[in-house]
């Protein structure tokens, strides 16, 4: 048998620090009538506040240390394309999830960043709370402080919880946003090409 936590007199033995996540998971179990104490839940709060440190830690993170060692010299000055880059984030408004794809696209000046670095930036920002207007910008603003490219060019296309399981409960719904900075934002010719590219390699 799984060891109760809690006791069933009136007098509750606190398992949690004061104020933990821990202690919030509980309270919220306790809050919508669930049992806390039956034996599927009894290590939830613990699991569910690991799981929220998870999908939040990239308040932890930051950019120089994220990058360091994986900024190259370059000669070339062709459009850098890295497609479909998973994303899982957190909506600001529900806490609710939205996930979907990242693509982005530079044009180098002198400097590259390390491919795997795409997917940590985007890591970096979506595990947070979050709207996804902000998120597609502040990946753009990271590339372009970090290797300082002629520009920068970042589409989302995600899918929102917040629509899906409550609210409107629309189901297809997809959201898409675009950020763009210097010469993407100037010469609407590289946008062209970058959707261009995109499409080719659908
Ligand atoms: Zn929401």
């Amino acid at each position: 048998m799984p060891k109760v936590p809690h006791s069933n007199n009136s007098v509750k033995i606190p398992l949690y620090e004061k104020d933990s996540l821990e202690d919030f998971f509980y309270k919220m179990l306790n809050h919508i009538s669930e049992d806390s104490k039956r034996a599927g839940l009894v290590g939830t709060p613990k699991r569910a506040a690991k799981a929220f440190e998870f999908l939040t830690a990239g308040y932890e993170l930051d950019l120089e240390t994220l990058a360091n060692g994986a900024i190259f010299p370059c000669e070339s000055v062709g459009m850098v394309i890295v497609k479909d880059t998973e994303m899982y984030s957190l909506c600001e408004h529900h806490m609710l999830p939205f996930f979907g794809k990242c693509h982005i696209a530079y044009l180098p000046d002198k400097y590259i960043l390390g491919l795997s670095k795409f997917a940590r930036i985007v890591d970096m920002f979506s595990r947070r709370l979050q709207v996804q207007e902000n998120l597609t910008e502040q990946i753009a603003k990271a590339i372009s402080e970090l290797i300082k490219p002629k520009g920068v060019c970042v589409i989302m296309e995600a899918q929102h919880m917040c629509m899906m399981m409550r609210g409107i409960e629309k189901q297809h719904a997809i959201t898409t946003t675009i950020s763009h900075l210097g010469l993407f934002d100037t010469d609407k010719e590289y946008i062209k090409q970058f959707f261009s590219l995109l499409r080719r390699h659908t």
